[in-house]
């Protein structure tokens, strides 16, 4: 069983490559993102409270999060591809708890370095898809859908995320550089985290990713 955690900015193309990911190892993807927005649709106060806080670039509490992610984990018996989780050294330490009670390996943790400038370009154009959750971009010209606003893969129309404007950008931005960016040492010290950096295309860094995967 291969597990992976990708950790990056945002934007950073985290949620592209673990599709990619899952699909060529056969991995379940697990983004909390995606867990958090689908919850956040609910009407009740918790959607409300978790709906605020992705609105205006905050995180939503460990709390909230690694019961949600205990839900997603509980009777899976497949590697899998954890996309925006942890995001915080409390969540890690929670995590790595988890994973001894259950004797689940860690697997590969993989940090995706990209500067803030070439992410800030990329989120001003991202398009995503409800449906399956392929990623686009109006802006860069070979990550445009074949038919403007409408997904490749399975014909819904695409949306722009609430979250993807500048000024909510340079909140995540911060709250990144803040809560998540420590986790780089957390692994570092612990020996398993290896390192993808520079303005890569989205090709360039699958190549890295499963040159770092399929050698382990
Ligand atoms: P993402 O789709 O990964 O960019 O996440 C979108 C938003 O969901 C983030 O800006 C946070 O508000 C929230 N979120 C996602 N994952 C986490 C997490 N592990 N911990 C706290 N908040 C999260």
């Amino acid at each position: 069983m291969k597990n992976v955690i990708l950790i990056a900015p945002p934007a950073a193309g985290k949620g592209t490559q673990s599709k990619l990911l899952s699909e060529k190892y056969n991995l379940i993807h697990i983004s909390t993102g995606d867990l958090l927005r689908s919850a956040s649709q609910k009407n009740d106060e918790m959607g409300t409270l978790i709906k605020g806080l992705i609105d205006n670039g905050s995180l939503v509490s460990d709390e909230i999060v690694i019961d949600l992610l205990k839900d997603a984990l509980d009777g899976l018996n497949s590697g899998y591809i954890l996309d925006g989780f942890p995001r915080t050294v409390n969540q890690a330490e929670k995590y790595l708890e988890m994973l001894s009670e259950l004797n689940i390996p860690l697997g590969d943790v993989i940090f995706i370095d990209i500067p803030k400038d070439v992410i800030k370009k990329r989120i001003i154009g991202r398009l995503v898809c409800p449906s399956c959750g392929a990623v686009y971009n109006n802006l860069i010209e070979e990550n445009k859908p074949s038919k403007e606003g409408i997904c490749d893969e399975c014909a819904s129309a695409l949306i722009k995320r609430q979250d993807d404007n500048e000024e909510t950008f340079d909140k995540r931005y911060e709250t990144y550089v803040k809560e998540t960016y420590p986790l780089v040492d957390f692994f570092k010290s612990k020996g398993v985290l290896s390192t993808i950096s520079g303005n890569l295309t989205k090709e360039e860094t699958f190549d890295r990713l499963q040159q770092i995967i399929g050698n382990k």
